[in-house]
């Protein structure tokens, strides 16, 4: 990992950067209400003053308190939201939104500012949006997917014209090429940059690594399931996106797949995509109204994807087959009109019309094959007022290929053309008939359903994958996290989740427990009652422990006969009651395949975690030691220190 290798030398470069150069920071008002939120013991009531002074903060804060869950609470007040958020989240909300109303304009004319901030506010929305995927909270992963891009801005910013330069060169070259331009001239790239920055401003670890990492997310090396790989999947697809949010239309049809592809790798399934689309653009409509960011109204996917250039490719695949084979329409015309009938034959007999006549919409035969009809000509008979029945003749034949309708109207009754397209209807005709008319509409058929079949083709084609993917993903992941005998999580889950709960504490202020849990004497369970009982002990004190902890507490096996709980935001109190409850769920409960059944008992030795320790190591040893005198004491007991 870069950032541990060659962070030093990356401070040196950053450094002299910043020595000949003002780089972004928070100002005025924002850095004051940053600097009291780092003070001890500051009163919430002096923030609440400073961030009444500026709307778009306090704004910001207030949305955030009332977007997280807080048991459906309404937060009406600053005092209440910074109350709730905590304030290293205040902190993060103040210097994002600062960040953001400062350099709105700058002097980097190749530099699009506005373009800028809109898609970082989208890539914000995004990470939170996806936070619960990765269980990572939403303001951070919203500042997290805010800041992603930042030391871009932070170049435009220092290097107005000689970024502007790079820019010009780089832009229809990949992002690689970019950043080597950058360390060309700068001596430093725009990723080392946002690392620094987000360093210089406080933000944690995990936030740095996935800032630097984002772009090339498999290039980091961080380990599958860990926080750090996580968080930066996530902003990755958080800032596609946020590039999609911006994007024309044609760029942004073209990102799709990709976009379903990186979802898929955070588990995210083809069904929950679009959801997730369009309520990252909705939320974007309201941050945009609230921050003063352009934020364009965007269709939901499933309309990009339909009005996406698809049909061009497809037209241009079957343009090229269609010279040698030439693909017939199957035509159903609905009409018991003789004459009619045999105008409309002549007419579509010089043409490649497969043509079906049938008296009744209902009757129409829909098999699959060359005997189904894509085109239907429906003959709305003079005098009569109601619409026929489309529900009877499907949009989608059974072959799964599209339907197109076309009422053929009687002459001088355009009151009946809303009704046709009330009705379902895709077109109309009106009597007289013309040959011309006919013959252009149905031109104009074929293009639609051609339209329609290329969109359901590659869809089809990219769900598969994305789906595909996703569950694949979704099970390697979660093989790779559990533990196979009792379904917990395993240990690699178990430390990694501890080092995250611990940085959380430590930076929220929060107390964090643990209990270090072991089986007493179950080597002689396993002497007595043999292995598989053995096991079979083991899954059910892995049940025993997951009904017994809260929902936020979170137990892992972490060895042989032993598990560890995690109690996150837990006082040492609390924590020495749930262990007690632990020991006597299992106490009282009865092992064994038959009778006589027996008893099973353990040790609990509690610890909590303190500010002075200098990781989470420190509480689990201390949790084992008290685990070592719960055993030398008797066993069946919990030991807290
Ligand atoms: P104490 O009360 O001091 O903890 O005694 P103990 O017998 O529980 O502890 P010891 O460490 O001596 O033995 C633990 C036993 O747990 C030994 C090992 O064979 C058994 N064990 C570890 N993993 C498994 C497993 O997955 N299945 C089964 N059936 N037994 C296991
Ligand atoms: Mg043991
Ligand atoms: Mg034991």
């Amino acid at each position: 990992m870069s950032i541990d290798s060659d962070s030093g030398d990356r401070r040196e470069r950053f450094k002299k950067l910043k020595d000949t150069a003002t780089l972004p920071s928070p100002k005025g008002l924002a850095f004051a209400i940053i600097l009291l939120t780092q003070q001890e013991n500051v009163e919430v009531r002096e923030i609440v003053r400073l961030v009444k002074s500026d709307p778009a903060i306090a704004g910001a804060l207030l949305k955030f308190a009332n977007a997280a869950k807080f048991g459906g609470i309404h937060i009406a007040s600053l005092n209440q939201a910074i109350i709730r958020l905590g304030l290293p989240r205040v902190r993060q909300i103040v210097l994002g939104v600062s960040l953001l109303n400062e350099y709105r304009v700058g002097y980097c004319k190749a530099f699009d500012y506005k373009t800028f901030w809109a898609q970082s506010l989208a890539a914000a929305i995004a990470a939170q949006e996806v936070s619960s995927y990765i269980n990572f909270s939403p303001e951070e992963s919203f500042t997290c997917g805010l800041l992603a891009e930042i030391g871009r801005l932070a170049l435009a910013t220092v290097f107005p014209d000689e970024y502007g330069e790079i820019l010009q060169a780089a832009r229809q070259l990949p992002t690689k090429e970019l950043l080597n331009l950058e360390t060309q001239r700068f001596g430093i790239d725009h990723r080392e940059v946002a690392a620094c920055l987000l360093e210089d401003w406080g933000l944690p670890m995990i936030f740095l690594q996935a800032v630097e990492h984002h772009e090339f997310p498999d290039q980091a090396n961080f380990p599958l399931g860990s926080g750090a790989h996580a968080l930066t999947q996530a902003i990755h697809f958080a800032t596609l996106l946020g590039k999609a949010c911006v994007a024309d239309i044609t760029a942004r049809w073209q990102l799709l797949p990709t976009l379903y592809h990186v979802g898929a790798q955070l588990g995210i399934s083809v069904e929950s995509m679009a959801s997730t689309f369009d309520s990252v653009t909705a939320t974007w409509q309201e941050w945009g109204a609230l921050l003063e960011v352009s934020t364009p109204v965007l269709p939901s996917l499933s309309e990009i994807e339909a009005l996406g250039p698809l049909f061009l490719k497809e037209q241009e695949r079957r343009g090229k087959g269609q010279a040698s084979n030439p693909v017939q329409l199957g035509v159903l015309i609905v009409s018991s009109n003789k004459s009619l009938l045999k105008d409309i034959r002549n007419e579509l007999s010089k043409s490649n019309y497969a043509i079906t006549e049938t008296a009744t919409l209902g009757l129409a035969p829909t098999g699959p094959g060359e005997g189904s009809e894509q085109l239907i000509i429906y003959d709305w008979v003079n005098g009569a007022h109601d619409a026929p029945d489309l529900a009877q003749a499907p949009r989608w034949g059974n072959d799964k290929r599209p339907r197109h309708f076309i009422a053929l109207l009687p002459a001088g009754q355009e009151q009946l053309i809303p009704k046709a397209i009330e009705a379902g209807f895709d077109d109309y005709i009106q009597k007289p008939l013309s040959g011309v008319t006919l013959r252009a509409r149905l031109l104009f058929a074929r293009k639609v359903l051609c339209l329609h079949e290329g969109i359901q083709i590659e869809r089809e084609g990219v769900l598969r994958n994305a789906d595909a993917a996703a569950q694949t993903n979704r099970r390697l992941l979660l093989d790779a996290l559990t533990d196979p005998l009792t379904g917990l999580p395993n240990r690699r889950y178990g430390m990694d989740r501890l080092e995250q709960e611990g940085s959380l504490a430590s930076s929220r202020g929060l107390p964090l427990c643990c209990l270090m849990i072991d089986i007493d004497h179950f080597k002689a369970v396993n002497d007595t009652h043999g292995h598989d009982v053995g096991d079979r002990v083991l899954c059910q004190v892995a049940k025993i422990l997951l009904r017994a902890i809260r929902k936020e507490d979170v137990v892992f096996r972490y060895g042989g006969e032993e598990f560890l709980v995690l109690c996150p935001a837990t006082p040492h109190k609390a924590a020495v009651n749930l262990a007690e409850r632990i020991r006597e769920a299992v106490t009282s409960a009865y092992f064994g395949l038959q009778e006589p059944f027996f008893r099973v008992t353990v040790s609990i030795g509690m610890a909590a975690y303190d500010a002075n320790d200098a990781s989470v190591d420190a509480m689990t040893k201390r949790a084992d030691e008290a685990l070592y005198r719960a055993k030398r004491e008797g066993r069946n007991r919990v030991i807290s220190t």
